[in-house]
């Protein structure tokens, strides 16, 4: 055995190398303990150390020790065990325990430990401080962190670099901004680290001015107070100063670390700087970091954010050792940028490939579901939380529940969800009361809120937007003043455009068209294109032409690009029987070959989402399926169903067929539905457009022949169809 390997680093913590150590610390077992890789090598150390006689020795002891909570493979119960039976333990193992509590997941414990280091009569020295500092952070306890401080004064060690480092540190993180910066500015040694601890905090009290006053004093900047300002930057939303701090960084000369460039991915992503965002790949793979999965995950994030998701997806490919970190950021990427299919594709991935999926997924995940009108698998993703998180305190997850039952037309499951909730929050109100709001039971949406308010909860301009969206679709137009008008008036609030919108919207659509322009002529705000279309569509029911022009005036300039307008327009001239103008507007529109939004609708069998644009004839069962719509024809004539071929549709191309009229995206999936369910099976389905008016006859008409109730979600509100009948009342 080669003696002079044996490890020496500790000896410089012991006061007393009196000369035997000398001749324990190069004792061949020494050599034996640098080799230990896990408890089970470690305990063989230990067990030769007791039959050397080495054992009763602090050194060999502290050696143990040190392994035993430094290690990743350590064990602090180990620790622990061999601490409590040393006879006077001195104050490096003291030290050393304290340490290893600190990184532990007790860190609370350290407190007694502590006090009994304090009764044992060993002299508190330098590498106490830091330690025990570490653990008040840990569990945000400044009492303790106070009279540790106070400790620290009577020892003299006011003076030493870390302690002092340590001291602000524990005010800073623990919120106590006037202590760490007393702290600070009594002190003569301003070193980096203080300056460092001084800036996190600031930072992570949102006081990010403050924090950058003192980074621009600082006269030697490293690498950590450069990400301590960005990181901080980014956290307030302030992107673009994150980012120009990083450009100064850079400007410096000063190598960006890897969480420097976490960091500038993440303001990259919600800045939407893209180009930045390629700039950092490149420097990742030139420094070799191309593997490192933080980094990858942080890309992947940032390339899906910015829209790029065919970049994330190579990323997320290529990544060998994905962490669940890189399934969630992918996932969470598709729900961001609105590819909910490919979101659930991988989901289904990341099941089949047995990964347990952990909060951030499920959060990610279920939004997806809700657009896409996934019930089924949102009723597993319940179960799952029923089953994993079933004491859950972050609210969240149930809120983001109730949205999906909500959105997916299970409005009795959404409720028994929110009655579950012990403690809730305003936002599982406002998708409550929404939710009730897109299903027509406008009523029951207004006694939520009203008990919302008499439970002392304030409601946010969010939940006036539910309010009104249930005011609108119930055609409550008094009732809706009465909440537009409390809302400025009792709860102070600006109104934006979208409560402006379902005002309007609700005002027009009552034929109101005097007040509805008084609203828009009072607005604060430049009105939008939403609102201008609501009015366009408001007068196409009322037949009311002159305004209607003007409205499509407006419209125009803000949306030249939206064949929606012109549609609209031609059809309020359709409607007053103006087939000249029809005529030219039609041509208009078909010279200016606009891109129409295509519409499509999806339905779910058996945890599958199938979707459908008009005409489609790419589903693998397509011929079964234009049997099936053909029968739903035939049955649809002999009830005397007329499909009303005056009115130019979204999705219709130039010619005016009936046939394609039958084969709207919504037809289609209605009959995928019919024969892919046992009869008497619910039909659920979802359109990213507002119905027709011609398919809303034809499903009232197919619930009642099939004796179907049909479900759908379109993009204002929810159509419940039973008995030949409709929720909606037929005002929609
Ligand atoms: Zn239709
Ligand atoms: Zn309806």
């Amino acid at each position: 055995m080669n003696l002079s390997t044996a490890p020496i680093t500790i000896l410089h913590f012991l006061p007393n190398s009196n000369p035997p150590y000398k001749l324990i610390q190069t004792h061949p077992s020494f050599s034996l303990l640098s080799k230990c890789k896990n408890m089970k090598d470690l305990k063989q150390v230990h067990s030769h150390f007791i039959k050397f006689g080495l054992h009763n020795t602090q050194f060999a002891l502290t050696k143990l020790l040190e392994f035993c909570v430094t290690n990743q493979n350590g064990d602090l119960s180990y620790a622990l065990s061999i601490f409590n039976t040393t006879q006077e333990p001195n104050i490096v193992m003291y030290n050393m325990t304290i340490r290893g509590y600190s990184l532990s997941s007790s860190p609370n414990l350290a407190i007694d430990f502590y006090e009994k280091l304090l009764f044992s009569g060993n002299q508190l020295n330098s590498y106490t401080f830091p330690f025990i500092l570490k653990c008040c952070v840990k569990i945000m306890d400044t009492q303790m962190g106070k009279m540790i401080h106070g400790h620290v004064f009577k020892v003299g060690l006011m003076n030493d670099v870390y302690v002092h480092a340590s001291l602000i540190n524990m005010y800073a993180q623990t919120g106590e901004m006037d202590d760490a910066r007393l702290v600070f500015d009594k002190s003569f040694q301003r070193d980096a680290v203080s300056f460092t601890a001084l800036i996190n905090g600031y930072a992570l009290k949102g006081c990010i001015d403050d924090a950058r006053e003192l980074f621009d004093q600082m006269p030697e900047r490293d690498v950590v107070s450069w990400n301590a300002m960005i990181s901080g930057y980014a956290q307030m939303g302030r992107f673009e100063e994150a980012l120009a701090l990083f450009e100064e960084m850079r400007n410096v000369n000063v190598t960006p670390s890897v969480s420097t460039l976490l960091s500038v991915l993440s303001a990259c992503a919600r800045a939407g700087e893209l180009k930045l965002g390629n700039w950092v790949r490149s420097w990742i793979d030139d420094h070799g970091l191309g593997s490192n999965v933080r980094l990858v995950n942080a890309l992947i994030d940032m390339y899906a954010k910015c829209g790029d998701v065919k970049t994330a997806r190579m990323l997320f490919e290529g990544l060998e050792e994905k962490d669940l970190v890189s399934w969630n950021v992918m996932i969470g990427g598709y729900t961001h940028s609105g590819n909910y299919k490919e979101a659930l594709a991988v989901f289904h991935r990341m099941q089949h490939e047995n990964i347990d999926p952990n909060e951030v997924t499920l959060l990610s995940i279920l939004p997806a579901c809700a657009q896409l009108g996934a019930l089924d698998l949102g009723k597993w993703i319940h179960a799952y939380i029923d089953k994993h998180y079933q004491h859950l305190k972050n609210t969240s997850l149930w809120t983001s529940l109730i949205n999906m039952y909500a959105k997916c037309g299970a409005i009795t499951a959404a409720k028994q969800v929110f009655q579950g909730m012990k403690t809730k929050t305003l936002a599982s109100y406002n998708v409550m009361i929404s939710g009730l709001a897109m299903h027509g039971d406008a009523y029951e949406a207004l006694e939520l809120f009203r008990k919302m308010t008499e439970e002392g909860m304030k409601p946010d301009d969010i939940t006036f937007v539910s309010v009104l969206t249930a005011c609108n679709h119930a055609g409550l137009v008094d009732l809706g003043h009465e909440y537009f008008n409390s809302m400025i008036q009792t709860y102070k609030y600006t109104p934006k455009l979208q409560h402006y919108g379902y005002m309007i919207d609700l005002l027009g659509r009552a034929g109101k068209f005097d007040e509805a322009m008084a609203m828009i002529e009072s607005m604060e705000i430049k009105p939008d294109g939403a609102i201008w279309g609501s009015l366009l569509g408001s007068c196409r029911i009322h037949k009311n032409v002159e305004l209607g022009e003007y409205a499509a005036k407006n419209l125009f300039e803000l949306e030249p690009e939206n064949p929606g307008a012109y549609v609209l327009l031609s059809n309020i001239y359709a409607g007053a029987g103006q087939r000249d103008k029809v005529a030219l507007v039609r041509t208009f529109l078909n010279d200016q070959g606009m891109k129409k939004v295509p519409g499509c609708t999806s339905i779910e069998i058996d945890r599958v989402v199938h979707e459908f644009l008009v005409s489609d004839i790419k589903h693998p069962q397509s011929n079964e399926i234009y049997n099936m719509l053909d029968e739903v024809d035939r049955l649809l004539e002999m009830a005397g169903h007329v499909p009303d071929t005056s009115e130019v549709h979204y999705e219709m191309d130039e010619e005016l067929k009936e046939g394609k009229l039958s084969q709207h995206s919504e037809k289609l999936a209605i009959a995928f539905g019919l024969i892919s369910t046992k009869p008497g099976t619910t039909l659920r389905i979802v359109k990213n457009l507002r119905v027709c008016g011609n398919c809303h006859e034809a499903t009232k008409l197919i619930s009642k022949i099939f004796n179907r109730e049909i479900i759908a979600r379109d993009r204002n509100r929810f159509h419940h169809f039973k008995d030949g009948s409709c929720s909606c009342m037929d005002y929609w």
